[in-house]
Order: structure tokens, then C-alpha cells, then sequence
């Protein structure tokens, strides 16, 4: 079978929740049997997120293929539970660096290189690109803006190209708000009107429409939106606030979106979908025995986007140990080590978050220092597992003054040090340790006790690693390395067995949790919140 491609766009307003819907797509015509991917095209110029200050953009999601992505992906991800990789996130920087290294090549050899057809032309490349292998039957891919933007018009100009060459085997989903007027009692279709024709005037008809809303649409609203916007009044349908994210796929099926995409596609129904396994991760999420208290500590709690997977791996692992995982934010700059008591002593477990640079390392070091000596369950994820290194030299090991060579050069006892591999690095994007490696656990230990088998593979995204020259010092004092990279003999895990339950990962669990697997190291972790 050959290809059909969905497209999502936004109307009205961002953050609306285009990735949701697409991933909500993507579960429900996988739950009928079909092999679908999900893929996201991002205006801006940048190559890749990877260099975005997290308050910009929040997260950045990092595949296996070490792709550095938008934090959609994890959705798609968590959603489907399908693999992403470089080739499901385009951005309009990459677009256009490919067009100009053709260009230098010669590969437009005589001609005016221009947005169209050249740009055009290399987003419908890229687009096409995932139907082309035959793996997919349908590919979703999310344009990321709101139309109307300057920055998304090649993008949509590509797909308006793409629909006419693609005829029938395409569908265009419109995502658009329907505002409810407090003073007046009443809910608003103007917006999406005229959203809608901004999409008409670049000669894009949609063929869907999604219309988020805080209240009920009636039959009346959605025939007025249909006659206005030239859409089959059933396939006019509305997006409800709901509690959870999770809930989004059964919303979608009661208002039969995968049906409609799947006859306007012109594929079969197949089976009703199979939602039994998700259907009893959300009875679980709803009905919860137990609750347990989880610091996050950081640096951007105030954006609680910037630690997305994170966040989703609690509720996933919280699901599962029928408890529901309450975050307490603490920001690190604000810990210090006379408040700890009082900001951390209702905790029931503690995360300290990756992050990059100095700022409010002296609040995880007291946060860490708090976990070790109260016997708290600690979790400390990439920057949070260097940083719990470096508070046991401190500590534990008297190395005073001990650091990160990525916090202080010319430290006495550098613990945690650049990887070799970084040694000639000057560029800063895409060129960390990025994506999946092998790991090797330690028969006994915390970890292997949650994976329940020897040989892992997690995804990375850090410059700096545990000083091997250290090792044995750290394992008689009673920190010791629990997972190995058998290629190059890099430290991936320490843990205190003395400890009730500490756990340090140079890598990030929290983008291989979804929703039908659950992450072993988050849920062993909860385990241990609530013993
Ligand atoms: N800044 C650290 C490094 O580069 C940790 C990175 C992270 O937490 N992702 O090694």
C-alpha cells in the first residue's frame, strides 16, 4: 500500500495542542492496526533545538539516533511508543542549510535558487522522505506555528504543493480555538472563520477541523463553522479541556476522528481500535491508592515544559505503583543549606534534573547532600548524577574543592571531566554524546533490580563524564558504578547500595517512558518513594 499523509496545522492561537491531537491520531489509527509516524516541521532557523535555552522552547527531546528535537517527539513517542528519529523533526535552519550546500555544489547549477521551488521543494522531500521507505501507511506531520505566520508560509505553501500533486491521499487537519465570552455567556466561531481563511487565501483547504474548547459544542455551532469554512459538517469536531493529556485519544474517538481521517483517506475501518491497554493506564491514573511527594530539583522550574519527559515518566511509573506522583518544584537557586530542612523534609523522594552550566549547582549539591544523609530516595538524571558524584568527593571523600572541569577548570579533584571525545570539539551544536549506547548493569544492583536484565541501551546528551581515574576511591568509600558502556568503559551508573534507594544515570531514562511501558528505573524509584 502507498502512503497517505496527514497534516496538522494551527489556527487562532499557539499551544492549543497540535502534537497532542497528532499523536491522539497516530495511537488511534495504530490501535486499528495500521503502521503509522508521526513527523513535526518547526519554522525557526535554528538547525536543531539542541541550542535553545530551554525557557525558549522547553525540552529538548533527544531520539535514539541522537537527533536533538522538539519536545513534541516525546509525545509521539510516549503516544505510539514508535521509535522517532533525525528524519521526524525538520526545521526550517535545516531546510535551508541543505538547499545551500546544494547550491555550493553546483546542484542548482545555472539557475536562480529561490523559496519557491527550491525551499518547497526540499520541505516535500523531507516530508515524503518517511512514506518513501514503505514502512509507514499513514504519515502525520505537524506544522508547528499558528497560520499566519511569516515563518510558516513555506511550509504551508509545500503542503499545499504536496496536497494537489498527493490528490486523494492526503487529509489536512485544522486545529483552531473556539473562545467562551464570560460578559456574554457565549462561545466564538469568528476566530476560526477567519483562521480558516487565512488558510484559503494561501490556497489550502482543510479538510478537518478541531476546535479546542472549554465547553460542549452544539450541533448548531458546528454546522455554522462547517457552512462558513466549506468542511462536511461531521467533520467539524471539538477538542474539550480534559484533566489529562492521556484522555485526548478516547476524546478523539468519540468524536470519530480516526474514522473520518481514515474515509476521507479512503482506508478501510479495520477492527475497532484497541484501546484495552490504555483505556487501564487511565482507570489506574484516575484511581490511585497511594500518593507519594517528588522534589524536581532545577534550574527552570518556573517553565514546567523544559523537564516534559520528566514529568510524563512520574505519571507513568506512578500509574503503574497505583500512586499518583505529586511534584513539589524546587528551584535550586533558591535551596541552600539553611532552608533545606524546611524545603525538603516532606519529600517522600528526589530528582535533581540535568541541566548545563553553573547556575544553581550549590542548591542540587545541598539537595543531594539532604537525600544522601536522610536515607531519601534520590534520583539524579545526567547533570543530577555528575553533581551527586561530586557532592560524595566533597563529603564523603574530603576532596575539597572537588568539581566538574565544566564548572571549575582548574579543579584539584576534577570527579567529573570532559570525555575524551570532546577533547577537539569547538562547534556547540550537535555535538554532544548524543542518542542510544549499550550499557552493562551490575547483577545485584539497584538498577539491575529494575531493568531485571544485563544489557540496557539509554539515550545521552552531556560533554562531561565520571573521571575513571576516581573509581576505586569512590567504591570504597561506598559509591560505586553499577552500569559500564562496554565499548569505551564509561561510567553510565553509580549508586550507595548502603543507601535506601540512590541512583545517579549519566543517561536520560525519561525519553524512552510511555504510556504502554513505563520506564523500569522511574517506576523502581516510586517503588521505593512509597516503602
Ligand atoms: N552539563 C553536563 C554535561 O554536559 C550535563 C548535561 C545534561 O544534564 N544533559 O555533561
Amino acid at each position: 500500500m502507498s502512503t497517505k499523509y496527514v497534516f496538522v496545522t494551527g489556527g487562532v492561537a499557539s499551544s492549543l495542542g497540535k502534537g497532542i491531537i497528532a499523536s491522539s491520531l497516530a495511537k488511534l489509527l495504530q490501535a486499528r492496526g495500521y503502521k503509522v509516524a508521526n513527523q513535526k516541521l518547526d519554522p525557526y532557523i535554528n538547525i536543531d533545538p539542541g541550542t535553545l535555552n530551554p525557557y525558549e522552547h522547553g525540552e529538548c527531546y533527544v531520539t535514539d539516533d541522537g537527533a536533538e528535537t522538539d519536545l513534541d517527539l516525546g509525545h509521539y513517542e510516549r503516544f505510539t511508543g514508535c521509535p522517532t528519529s533525525q528524519a521526524n523533526n525538520i526545521t526550517t535552519g535545516r531546510i535551508y542549510q541543505d538547499v545551500i550546500s546544494k547550491e555550493r555544489r553546483g546542484d542548482y547549477l545555472g539557475k536562480t535558487v529561490q523559496i519557491v521551488p527550491h525551499i518547497t521543494d526540499e520541505i516535500k522531500r523531507n516530508i515524503k522522505l518517511l512514506g518513501s521507505k514503505g514502512e509507514y501507511d499513514v504519515v502525520i506531520t505537524e506544522i508547528g506555528g499558528t497560520v499566519g505566520d511569516i515563518e510558516s508560509l513555506p511550509f504551508i505553501e509545500a503542503v499545499r504543493q504536496l496536497r494537489w500533486e498527493l490528490g486523494e491521499k492526503s487529509v489536512l487537519i485544522h486545529l483552531t480555538l473556539v473562545p467562551f465570552l464570560n460578559a456574554s455567556g457565549e462561545l466564538k466561531t469568528k476566530p476560526t472563520q477567519h483562521s480558516v481563511k487565512a488558510l484559503l487565501e494561501i490556497g489550502v483547504q482543510p479538510d478537518v477541523l478541531v476546535l479546542r474548547t472549554e465547553h460542549d459544542l452544539n450541533a448548531e455551532l458546528r454546522r455554522k463553522v462547517a457552512l462558513f469554512c466549506n468542511v462536511a459538517p461531521k467533520a467539524v469536531i471539538q477538542s474539550i479541556d480534559v484533566s489529562t493529556i492521556y484522555e485526548v485519544p478516547i476524546k478523539m474517538r468519540e468524536e470519530k476522528l480516526d474514522e473520518i481521517v481514515l474515509e476521507q483517506l479512503g482506508l478501510p475501518l479495520n477492527s475497532e481500535p484497541d484501546l484495552e491497554k490504555w483505556k487501564k493506564f487511565l482507570y489506574k491514573l484516575k484511581n490511585y491508592s497511594k500518593e507519594v511527594r517528588i522534589g524536581l530539583v532545577g534550574k527552570y522550574v518556573e517553565l514546567h515544559d523544559a523537564y516534559k519527559s520528566i514529568v510524563e515518566s512520574f505519571i507513568h511509573a506512578g500509574a503503574v505503583n497505583d500512586c499518583k506522583v505529586n511534584i513539589e518544584w524546587i528551584h535550586s537557586e533558591e535551596l541552600n543549606a539553611e532552608n533545606a530542612q524546611s524545603r525538603l523534609k516532606d519529600l517522600h523522594g528526589i530528582l535533581v534534573a540535568p541541566g548545563f552550566g553553573h547556575r544553581g549547582i550549590a542548591g542540587k549539591l545541598v539537595a543531594i547532600e539532604y537525600a544522601r544523609t536522610n536515607n531519601i530516595p534520590f534520583l539524579g538524571i545526567c547533570l543530577g548524577m555528575q553533581m551527586a558524584v561530586i557532592e560524595f568527593a566533597r563529603n564523603v571523600l574530603k576532596m575539597e574543592g572537588a568539581d566538574s572541569t565544566e564548572m571549575a577548570a582548574k579543579t584539584k579533584y576534577p570527579v567529573i571531566d570532559l570525555m575524551e571525545s570532546q577533547h577537539d570539539v569547538t562547534e556547540k551544536g550537535g555535538t554532544m554524546r548524543l542518542g542510544a549506547y549499550k550499557c552493562e548493569l551490575k547483577e545485584g544492583s539497584r538498577a539491575f533490580e529494575a531493568y531485571g536484565k544485563k544489557e540496557i541501551m539509554e539515550r545521552h546528551r552531556h560533554r562531561y563524564e565520571f573521571n575513571s581515574k576516581y573509581r576505586e576511591q569512590f567504591e570504597k568509600a561506598g559509591m560505586v558504578t553499577t552500569g559500564i558502556n562496554p565499548e569505551s568503559g564509561l561510567t553510565e551508573i553509580v549508586e550507595i547500595p548502603a543507601h535506601k534507594w540512590f541512583v545517579g544515570v549519566q543517561f536520560h531514562p525519561e525519553y524512552k517512558s510511555t504510556v504502554i511501558k513505563p520506564h523500569p528505573l522511574f517506576v523502581a524509584f516510586i517503588k521505593a518513594c512509597l516503602s
